[in-house]
């Protein structure tokens, strides 16, 4: 199927043929129907399937519907690089919707990020330490609006000693939203993970 026929909007659809992302990937034609249908994922996935647009284009399409929306979406990256990778290609996929978003990741200055953060992008990408550092000291941030959470490289996240940190960040998120983890492997702390943070999951493998 072509992304119009997975029922990506008209906007969305000629911003990936310029980028010429002209046929979806396996991961993209999996997830694409189940999320616009609202169900929370599980994407068994590596780096180059395309994963990055397949939980990008479903929250971008949601924000197109909720043009309003501030903070719509949080993005758990294991590495900075990881998160800025994700952070350009959002920032492509969704030019034409004028879609802000916030790289909020260690190694950098608080203060920027903090102001950053108060001019209400509409997706932060972030490396869980530094947000949680966010969390507990930037005055007047919260996570409470947030649609959607994503967990990209979730196996990398918790090899990384992330686990403890995430059970903090998902305590101050909404219970009311879509969230979206994708896997290299499935490894035990990746199903405890997952059965901390997503509700009826569906599971995608390609
Ligand atoms: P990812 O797995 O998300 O890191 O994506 C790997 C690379 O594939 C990125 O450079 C994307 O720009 C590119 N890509 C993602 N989806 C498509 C697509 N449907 N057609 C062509 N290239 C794509």
């Amino acid at each position: 199927k072509s992304f119009k026929e997975l029922e990506i909007i008209d906007q969305l659809c000629e911003t990936l043929e310029i980028l010429k992302f002209h046929k979806p990937t396996p991961i993209q034609q999996a997830s694409i129907p189940l999320a616009l249908a609202g169900k929370d994922l599980i994407g068994l996935a590596e780096t180059g399937s395309g994963k990055t647009a397949a939980f990008a284009l479903p929250i971008l399409q949601a924000l197109y519907h909720s043009p309003h929306s501030t903070l719509f979406a949080c993005i758990l990256a294991p590495t900075r690089e990881l998160a800025f990778q994700i952070s350009e290609q959002t920032e492509a996929i969704g030019g034409s919707l004028g879609v802000k978003t916030c790289v909020i990741v260690g190694g950098m200055d608080m203060m920027p990020q903090a102001i950053a953060l108060s001019k209400r992008p509409h997706i932060i990408v972030a490396t869980p330490g530094r947000l949680l550092d966010h969390l507990e000291n930037t005055k007047g941030f919260s996570l409470r609006s947030i649609k959607y959470l994503v967990m990209d490289e979730a196996d990398r996240l918790l090899d990384l000693d992330f686990g403890p940190i995430i059970e903090k960040i998902l305590k101050v998120l909404p219970p009311q939203r879509n969230t979206y983890l994708f896997s290299a492997t499935m490894t035990d702390k990746v199903e405890r993970l997952q059965r901390m943070s997503l509700t009826n999951p569906v599971r995608v493998a390609v």
